[in-house]
C-alpha cells in the first residue's frame, strides 16, 4: 500500500478528550473516530490491526477444539427473564422495544442464549462436551466511557462456553481455555498475568482475570516475575498436565490490590522478583456450574437413565479493547512499536523525496514490489514531506521495521531500523531474510 493512497486521516492536534497515550495515539493515527460516547468507527489501520488480533484469537480457539458460530447482537428478553438477570443486569442493559411492542436487548453478554441454543439440541451426555465460541459485538451502557476503545459501550469480543456431564470435566474444559488464553497473549506479544478474581454477576465459584502490564491500568497489580517464566510446552492435554499448569501458575505470587498485604508480599516475593503496577483486564474466565443451565432447565441424559443439569463455564477476551491495552503496554518514549504479529505492516519503506530528484522513490518502488512478491505487508511512505515530519509519523503509526532511502543508502544497500534500535545498512537480500524470519 502506498501512504498517499490509505484513508488514514492523520492530525496533529492532541484530542483534548484523551486522557491516555492509546486514546490519543488512536485518534491522531486515524485508527478509529468516535461516533458518539463510547462508540466508535473503526478506520481502515485500526481495523486492520483489531482483524489480526481476532485472527490469531480465532486460531488458538480452534487449536483447542472449540467451535466456532455466530449469534446475533440483538435478543429477545424471554431467555434473560428465565434466568433472572433480566432486572438484576440493571442500566448496563440496552433495552429496545421492537414495532410489536416485544422487549428486546443488545446483548452485554450470550450465557442466557447459548443455554437456549443447546437445550434444544443437545439432550445427550454423548455429544458432550462441547465448547462453542462466537465473536460478536456487544453493547454495555457503562455509565462512564473512557479511555478510547478500552472502556466503551459497543466492543467486540470473543465469548465462548463449555458444557460438560460433570464439574470435574468441566474443569477440564476451564483449563483448557486457560492455556490457550495464555497462548493467545504470548503470540499477541503481551505478557499476560492469570489472577484468581471474584465472580461478580455472572456468579459461580472459579474465575480468572488475565491482566496485561500498563502504567494506565485500571488495577493495581502485585506479582513476582517468575510468573513469566512458565513454559506452555511443558504441558500437554492431558487432564493432569492441563491441571499442574494451572496449579503452577497459581503457585506463584499475583494479586490486585483488594487482596494486596505488603508483608505477604515481601515474605513470598525475593526483592529483584516484584512486580508493581498497574493492569489492563483483557480476558476473563468464569466456571459457573448450573447457574444457567438450572432455571432455564437445560438437562441431559446420563450413561444410566439419569437426568442432570449441563455444567457450564464462559470465557472472554476483548478483542477491540486489546487494540488500545497493546497500545499501553508497547509505548516508550513517545515512540510507539506493535508486536511483528498484529503491526498494520510488517515494513515500512521511506525514501527521502525531491521534487528535483525522484530517483530514491524509484528505488523504494522497487524495493517494494520485490517484498510485495515475497508476500511481505509493506508500506510506502510516497508523500512528498521532509524526513523529520515521516519520522515522527512513523514514531507514532509504529510499524517494526523501517527500510529508509536516503544519503545512508548506497547503490543497493539501505538503512534498515527496528523502532527503537539502532540503523544497519544491509542488503535488500539481507532486508529480506530479516523480515521473513
Ligand atoms: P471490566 O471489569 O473491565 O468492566 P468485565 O469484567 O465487565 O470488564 P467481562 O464480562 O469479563 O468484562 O468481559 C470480558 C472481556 O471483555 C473483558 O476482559 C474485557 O477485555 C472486555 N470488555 C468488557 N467490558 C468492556 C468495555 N466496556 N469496553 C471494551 N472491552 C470490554
Ligand atoms: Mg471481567
Amino acid at each position: 500500500m502506498y501512504l498517499s493512497k490509505l484513508f488514514v486521516p492523520i492530525t496533529k492536534d492532541l484530542p483534548s478528550e484523551a486522557k491516555i497515550k492509546s486514546h490519543q495515539l488512536m485518534l491522531r493515527t486515524g485508527m478509529i473516530k468516535q461516533s458518539s460516547a463510547g462508540i466508535y468507527s473503526w478506520l481502515p489501520l485500526g481495523f486492520k490491526v483489531m482483524k489480526k488480533i481476532e485472527k490469531i484469537v480465532r486460531e488458538e480457539q480452534n487449536i483447542i477444539g472449540a467451535q466456532e458460530m455466530l449469534m446475533p447482537t440483538i435478543q429477545s428478553s424471554e431467555i434473560w427473564k428465565e434466568s433472572g438477570r433480566y432486572e438484576d443486569y440493571g442500566e448496563e442493559m440496552l433495552r429496545i422495544k421492537d414495532r410489536q411492542g416485544r422487549e428486546m436487548l443488545y446483548g452485554p453478554t450470550n450465557e442466557e442464549q447459548i443455554t437456549d441454543i443447546f437445550r434444544t439440541s443437545v439432550k445427550s451426555y454423548k455429544s458432550l462436551p462441547q465448547i462453542l465460541y462466537h465473536i460478536q459485538w456487544k453493547f454495555r451502557d457503562e455509565i462512564r466511557p473512557r479511555f478510547g476503545v478500552m472502556r466503551c459501550r459497543e466492543f467486540y469480543m470473543k465469548d465462548a462456553y463449555s458444557f460438560d456431564l460433570s464439574d470435574k470435566d468441566a474443569k477440564n474444559s476451564y483449563n483448557k481455555i486457560f492455556y490457550s488464553y495464555i497462548k493467545t497473549f504470548n503470540r499477541l506479544g503481551l505478557k499476560a498475568i492469570p489472577m484468581s478474581a471474584d465472580t461478580g454477576p455472572i456468579g459461580g465459584d472459579l474465575s480468572h482475570e488475565f491482566v496485561i502490564l500498563a502504567e494506565t491500568g485500571e488495577s493495581q497489580i502485585y506479582a513476582d516475575k517468575k510468573i513469566f517464566e512458565i513454559d506452555l510446552n511443558k504441558y500437554d492435554f492431558s487432564e493432569t498436565s492441563l491441571q499442574k499448569m494451572r496449579d503452577d501458575f497459581s503457585s506463584i505470587y499475583a494479586v490486585t490490590d483488594e487482596k494486596y498485604k505488603e508483608k505477604d508480599f515481601n515474605d513470598k516475593v525475593k526483592k529483584e522478583n516484584q512486580v508493581k503496577t498497574k493492569g489492563i483486564e483483557v480476558g476473563h474466565i468464569f466456571y459457573f456450574g448450573d447457574k444457567y443451565s438450572k432455571p432455564l432447565d437445560c438437562l441431559i441424559d446420563t450413561k444410566d437413565g439419569k437426568k442432570v443439569t449441563v455444567k457450564m463455564g464462559s470465557y472472554g477476551i476483548g478483542i477491540s479493547r486489546l487494540v488500545g491495552a497493546t497500545i499501553e503496554a508497547n509505548f516508550v518514549n513517545n515512540v510507539m512499536k506493535w508486536p511483528k504479529s498484529i503491526s498494520p505492516y510488517d515494513v515500512v519503506i521511506i525514501p527521502s523525496i525531491n521534487k528535483n530528484n525522484t530517483e530514491n522513490l524509484e528505488k523504494a518502488e522497487k524495493i517494494y514490489s520485490e517484498l510485495k512478491k515475497q508476500n511481505i505487508d509493506v508500506l510506502l511512505d510516497d508523500v512528498d514531506e521532509n524526513m523529520s515530519n515521516k519520522f515522527k509519523k512513523h514514531d507514532l503509526i509504529g510499524i517494526p521495521y523501517q527500510i529508509i532511502v536516503g544519503s545512508k543508502s548506497e547503490e543497493d544497500k539501505f538503512e534498515f531500523k527496528e523502532l527503537n534500535s539502532n540503523s544497519e545498512i544491509l542488503s535488500l537480500d539481507k532486508i529480506k531474510t530479516k523480515l521473513k524470519k
